[in-house]
């Protein structure tokens, strides 16, 4: 029993705990290239965020992780089977009433743990935190958290060389065989500014990749994704410590 993980703890152990800081993964369900899980992203979430936790508790933060939130934003994968959509104005429904249980608990900060490129964040926590200002409401992208040309050869940004890594060190009997990789070639807009980054429509999964992947796994390797895991929760650990630990009356030098 982990008593940062509320799935694994247990009234005796929560009932003279108060903890400062409560982090809610959030994942998807969706295809990985021929090769990944649908639950992926879930499957990241859980142990980047159960590691990091682990290490932010053994120095001394009081931290839970939430359950992870299955299914993300995946209004752009519509015609991919079984990939499984939220709206966004569902996950801010789901998220008010998350909100609503930790103001009432006393639990008065929250990281959304993101790890699905289609969930967007900002505007909900504007919106929120308007309502609840009691709360301090952030969210991270840990894909983000270290310089993943450190790590990884070639970039991507779904089921790549980095998520496949991560697969093969996290769950190896979940990952096909090599033979079985598609190569993740995205087909880029013919208007080129949308590659510049400067302006954004959202990308029609089917009609952009041809195996669903966008990055090419090739290169991946269970030692790259132990090395890359380790990088990214400790420095998940560090900000853990670091909003638990924090005045949220005074965060500012
Ligand atoms: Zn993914």
């Amino acid at each position: 029993m982990r008593p940062y993980i509320l799935a694994e703890t247990n009234w005796k152990a929560l009932k003279n705990t108060e903890f400062e800081l409560a982090i809610l993964p959030w994942g998807a369900t969706e295809a990985h290239n021929y090769h990944l899980p649908y639950a992926t992203d879930n499957i990241e979430s859980d142990y980047i965020a159960a590691e990091s936790a682990k290490i932010a508790w053994n120095k001394g933060a009081k931290v839970i992780v939430l359950p992870t939130i299955p299914f993300g934003v995946n209004t752009g994968q519509s015609d991919i089977y079984l990939d499984m959509n939220l709206n966004p104005s569902t996950q801010f429904a789901i998220l008010s009433d998350i909100i609503e249980t930790l103001n009432r608990q006393g639990v008065y900060k929250l990281l959304i743990f993101n790890s699905h490129g289609g969930n967007n964040w900002k505007s909900i926590i504007r919106e929120l935190g308007l309502k609840y200002p009691n709360i301090f409401i952030c969210f991270s992208n840990w894909f983000q958290s270290v310089d993943r040309n450190k790590y990884f050869e070639n970039p991507g940004d779904h089921a790549d060389e980095m998520e496949t890594s991560l697969l093969l060190y996290l769950k190896p009997d979940l990952v096909l065989p090599k033979e079985e990789w598609g190569d993740g070639k995205e087909r880029k807009n013919r208007i080129k500014a949308f590659s510049e980054g400067w302006v954004w429509t959202e990308r029609k999964w089917s009609q952009i990749s041809e195996d669903t992947g966008v990055g090419n796994p090739k290169a991946a390797t269970k030692e790259k994704g132990e090395k890359y895991f380790k990088a990214v929760t400790e420095k998940m650990s560090n900000l853990f410590y670091e909003i638990s630990k924090a005045d949220i009356q005074n965060l500012y030098k």
